[in-house]
């Protein structure tokens, strides 16, 4: 099977590489397997993949060593700032036929698609405007002493990410690591190859050297679990959900005690008090599920509303979440498109069948749509209660809960009563109670009057059992260096 195939979107015509991208080049994998990528659309496939095996993954590790210790060392920090400002403007260039490419195979609104173009670009460059910006410290112990900190690369990072926001993820995992001079081996989700692929095009024509970048097209439990276990990753970064993110913590202890950072799943509750604006409210709550699909591992999916306004809510929401545009991803106007595939689409109605037989009442939504395409209409469960699997885990679809609460009191101990704590929101507009629910929740992030408003600046990560480390921001930095103490004694002659 050749590297490059031509693929036909809606909107553009390309080359789509399908090869293994390894020491700067597209090649076959060693066992010469592939596999195909469906388009969630239709169901049909779009094209097959090369398919990495453990011995791919050996052989990108040593790439990316190579690469390590010799040509990224000599490159100066300006110099990658400069690489990954670069690779920036070229994903801006080709932002159409990036975006086809993240709807054709993840199934995404290509409006949305833009958007996560724009943002994965804007967050490249934020972290090549770091690049010459990682300092360490001078510390004056006596004078007899010069003492300092190196902020050094980790080394060869393995990194692994979910098909939700292919490219999305792609962007936050290299951005930091390669501005603090680190080398990678990425791993896509099997489902979503094919935005990643493009993109090893760009960081080739950036002039990134061979092997600082090696992306693999893969299944989880072989090339996946290869790079947890490897001996010669120095890290490991996994955004996934939280059964595997636990798995690869024990598989990097188990081998060489790599650094691990895990962005996982959440159930995150969405509170609505009586003094919130509802219009606006119900507006951010309504994004804060259904925004693509509702495949957010921030995902508001348990909206708590106080009880004095909790008709009315329902009523505006069943309403405005009627209104979202569900259909063809190609669509300009398409707000939310199919599931990413069939197991995903069988695991939510399973969770829609289990919410509809323990009780709960179905506001709207409830069945598939259409019958092509792994589309299921946004739905809304009211009267639930707290031992129900559709409120207490996650569903990662256009599914949520809108439980009823008597008081602010209720609606936090309700918020924390999860093992998760990635994100919250509380929609009101009286300052103190805003301040009083935010310091209250336990999760990495907390909306106030907004909702799924992330940003490349901002710190993004788990309390509890939504992860290790935080990624985005100057905190992201963190997870890919090692901080060396140099101690220098200063002789009298
Ligand atoms: P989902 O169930 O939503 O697909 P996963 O956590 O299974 O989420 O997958 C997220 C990423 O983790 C994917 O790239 C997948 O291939 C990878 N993965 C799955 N299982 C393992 C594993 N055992 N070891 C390493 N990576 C894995």
């Amino acid at each position: 099977m050749s590297l490059f195939q031509t693929i036909k979107t809606p909107v553009v015509t390309y080359q789509q590489p399908v090869g293994l991208f390894i020491n700067g080049e597209f090649i076959k994998g060693v066992d010469g397997k592939t596999f195909e990528t469906i388009n969630p659309h239709n169901e049909k496939p779009i094209v097959a993949v090369h398919e990495a095996t453990e011995k791919d993954v050996d052989i990108a590790v040593k790439a990316a060593r190579k690469a390590l210790e010799g040509d990224w060392k000599q490159t100066t920090p300006s110099e990658r700032g400069r690489l990954l400002t670069r690779l920036a403007d070229l994903l801006e260039r080709d932002i159409e036929t990036v975006a086809a490419i993240e709807s054709l195979d993840n199934g995404k609104g290509v409006t949305m698609a833009k958007g996560d173009v724009t943002a994965s670009a804007g967050c490249i460059r934020y972290y090549g405007g770091w690049a010459d910006k990682i300092v360490g410290q001078t510390i004056d112990t006596d004078p007899n002493s010069l003492t300092y900190t190196r902020h050094e690369p980790i080394g060869v990072c393995g990194q692994i990410i979910p098909w939700n926001f292919p490219l999305m993820m792609f962007a936050w995992k290299i951005g930091p690591a390669l501005a603090t001079g680190n080398t990678i081996v990425l791993k896509t989700a099997e489902q979503t190859p094919l935005s990643a692929l493009y993109v090893a095009s760009l960081i080739k024509e950036a002039g990134f050297p061979p092997g600082v970048v090696n992306v693999l097209s893969g299944f989880g439990k072989t090339a996946g679990a290869a790079i947890a276990a490897h001996m010669d990753i120095d890290k490991v970064a996994f955004t996934g959900s939280t059964p595997i993110g636990r798995q690869i913590m024990q598989v990097a202890a188990k081998s060489n005690l790599k650094k691990v950072t895990l962005e996982l799943g959440g159930k995150s509750p969405n509170i609505v008090l009586p003094d919130a604006n509802l219009e606006e409210a119900v507006g951010w709550v309504n994004l804060g599920i259904f925004f693509n699909h509702g495949q957010c591992c921030c995902a508001g999916s348990r909206i708590l509303v106080h009880e004095a306004i909790y008709d009315e809510f329902i009523e505006l929401f069943k309403k405005r979440a009627e209104q979202n545009k569900v259909g063809d991803p190609f669509r300009t106007d398409t707000f939310q498109g199919p599931q990413v595939s069939q197991l995903q689409y069988d695991r939510i109605m399973g969770y829609i069948e289990e919410g509809k037989r323990a009780g709960a009442k179905v506001v709207t939504g409830g069945d598939r749509q259409g019958s092509e395409g792994y589309y299921i209409k946004p739905t809304i469960f009211a009267d639930v209660n707290d031992d129900m699997s559709i409120v207490k885990e996650e569903i990662f679809g256009p599914v949520c809960t809108v439980q009823k609460v008597r008081d602010e009191e209720e609606a936090i101990r309700v918020a924390n009563n999860t093992n998760y704590g990635l994100a919250a929101a509380v929609h009101t507009t009286n300052i103190n109670a805003a301040i009083r629910v935010s310091n209250a929740i336990k999760a990495g992030t907390v909306w106030v009057n907004n909702y799924n408003t992330l940003h490349y600046q901002m710190p993004f990560g788990g309390f509890k059992e939504s992860g290790v480390g935080r990624e985005l921001g100057s905190y992201a930095l963190e997870n890919y260096t090692e901080v060396k103490t140099v101690r220098v004694h200063i002789s009298k002659s």
